[in-house]
């Protein structure tokens, strides 16, 4: 599991998240949604120490990760986000086989790896040759995420990974993490605006008002049967 304790974080005047405790489940989807500025961004950066606290503390496990060393663990934690950044000279199957590569897998197994998790994402083999302009922003977006499971992570974090995403593509590409996140039981922070892909993908739901300010959190049903506040009904639009 990942643990938050009493986690601050300030740049200057602005306090980015104040006193910010969380677990998120391990092998669940925990997701954060708030407005933008509420802290989202900053509490997921803190699980691979993209973002140090100013105080308090993140632990993996029991394990505070302040005492592990950051380039360790960015090569066992899965990274997604918006822009999905992949190497447009590379193609779409050495952008993946290299992240594995990079995280210390021999060149075989990476090659493996990656085969394996382009066609779990549901990228077939006639597209492995391509180069990321020749994909349509869903499957850039799928690659995105095999590069991410191809360093084989038990965390994934996500950072509104299919705010790009047309409508309907955005919904195969949710029916397809909640498989592969139940096949390869996935610890998942997930960060969203977007109420119908909170309420659909999350195990927990965590409604953040500024600062990182835990509005609620539970499951989408107790959330939506019970909102604790008007933040809450007007965030999830109940
Ligand atoms: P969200 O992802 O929910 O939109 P962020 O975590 O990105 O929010 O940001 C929370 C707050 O912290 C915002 O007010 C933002 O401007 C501020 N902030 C985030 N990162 C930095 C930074 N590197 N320097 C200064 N302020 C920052
Ligand atoms: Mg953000």
């Amino acid at each position: 599991m990942i643990e938050f304790d009493r986690v601050s974080k300030t740049y200057g005047s602005t306090t980015a998240l104040a006193d910010f405790s969380l677990v998120a489940p391990t092998s669940k989807i925990t997701v954060l949604m708030g407005l933008s500025g509420s802290g989202k961004t900053t509490i997921v950066r803190m699980v691979n120490k993209m973002v140090t606290p100013t105080s308090g503390s993140v632990s993996i496990d029991g394990l505070d990760v302040s005492g592990l060393d950051a380039v360790t663990l960015r090569r066992s934690i899965g990274y997604v986000m918006q822009e999905v950044g992949l190497l447009p000279h590379k193609t779409v199957l050495d952008n993946v086989t290299l992240i594995a590569q990079i995280a210390g897998q021999p060149a075989d197994v990476a090659h493996r790896n990656a085969t394996e998790m382009l066609q779990m994402v549901g990228i077939n083999k006639q597209f492995f040759t391509r180069f990321p302009h020749q994909l349509s922003g869903g499957q850039q977006q799928r690659v995105g995420v095999a590069r991410a499971l191809a360093i084989k992570p038990n965390i994934l974090l996500m950072d509104e990974p299919f705010g790009a995403v047309d409508p309907i593509v955005r919904e195969e590409l949710q029916d397809e993490l909640c498989r592969i996140q139940r096949e390869l039981g996935l610890t998942i922070m997930f960060v969203t605006h977007d109420r119908h892909e909170a309420l659909k993908i999350a195990d927990q739901l965590v409604i953040l008002s500024n600062s990182g300010h835990i509005e609620q959190a539970g499951s989408p049903s107790e959330l939506v049967a019970n909102p604790a506040n008007a933040f809450v009904r007007k965030i999830l639009g109940v």
